[in-house]
C-alpha cells in the first residue's frame, strides 16, 4: 500500500511545499481531513522542536492509525540574536502591529516591514541568517520521527520578488543572487529549510513504516 501523510497545517504555502517534497518520494500527502474545524494548540513552546512535537501529537489524535506532521519553523536573524526565531509567525503581532497572526491577511507585510526597521543601518555583510524548519511525525499521539533542516541566507534592504510567503522577499540566496521570493517553488524544495527537512524524514519514515 503506498505511503499516505497527513499534514497538519493550514498554510496554504507550506501546504504546496509539503506536497512537492512528497512527490518526489512518491508518497501521497493530504491536510489532516477537517483540520480547518479543529481548534488550533497553543505554540508557546521555546523551541522549534516543542512547538512542532505539540502540532504533531496534538493533531494525530484526530486520525487513528495515521501518520501526521507537522512543522515549526522561522527566520533566525544573527544580528538579532536570533529573533523573531519560534516568534516568526507573531513579530509584528508581539509588538502589537497586528491583532493576531492568523486574523490579518497583511501578516507577512508587517513582519517584514518590523524586520527591516530593526535591521535598519546594519550594513549587507552583518545580516546574516536562516530559515530553521523541524519536522516531527506522530501517530495516536506519539512522537514517531524527527528531522531538521536548514537554509542560509543574508537579509535585504528591501523586497524582492513576489512569489513564496512569509519573510520570502526579504531572504536572499547568494549563491542563486536571488530571493527566497524569486524562485520557483521546485527549487525552492530543493534548497529550503522545509525541503531539508521533509528529505531527511521521509526515508526515516520509510524506514519505519516497512518495521
Ligand atoms: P509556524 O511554523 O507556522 O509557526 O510559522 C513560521 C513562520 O515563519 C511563518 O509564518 C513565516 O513568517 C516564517 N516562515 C517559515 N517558513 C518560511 C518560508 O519558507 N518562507 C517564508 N517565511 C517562512
Amino acid at each position: 500500500m503506498p505511503l499516505r501523510l497527513y499534514a497538519a497545517t493550514t498554510s496554504a504555502g507550506k501546504l504546496r511545499d509539503f506536497r512537492t517534497a512528497a512527490q518526489a518520494f512518491s508518497i501521497a500527502l493530504d491536510p489532516l481531513p477537517g483540520i480547518e474545524k479543529i481548534p488550533a494548540p497553543e505554540e508557546d513552546g521555546d523551541t522549534f522542536l516543542a512547538n512542532a512535537a505539540t502540532k504533531a501529537v496534538y493533531y494525530s489524535r484526530f486520525a487513528p492509525g495515521e501518520l501526521v506532521i507537522a512543522d515549526d519553523s522561522g527566520l533566525e536573524v544573527d544580528a538579532l540574536g536570533g529573533a523573531p526565531g519560534v516568534r516568526s509567525a507573531r513579530y509584528a503581532a508581539d509588538e502589537g502591529l497586528v491583532d493576531s497572526p492568523d486574523a490579518n491577511d497583511n501578516t507577512d507585510v508587517w513582519n517584514n516591514m518590523l524586520l527591516l526597521q530593526k535591521l535598519a543601518g546594519i550594513p549587507p555583510a552583518l545580516r546574516t541568517g536562516r530559515y530553521h524548519c523541524t519536522l516531527v511525525a506522530a501517530r495516536d499521539g506519539e512522537v514517531v520521527q524527527i528531522a531538521d533542516g536548514t537554509v542560509e541566507g543574508t537579509i535585504l534592504e528591501a523586497p524582492r520578488g513576489s512569489g513564496g510567503f512569509g519573510y520570502d522577499p526579504l531572504f536572499y540566496l547568494p549563491q542563486l543572487d536571488k530571493s527566497m521570493a524569486e524562485i520557483d517553488l521546485e527549487t525552492k524544495l530543493n534548497l529550503s529549510h522545509r525541503g531539508r527537512a521533509l528529505a531527511a524524514l521521509l526515508p526515516l519514515i520509510a524506514g519505519e513504516t516497512n518495521c
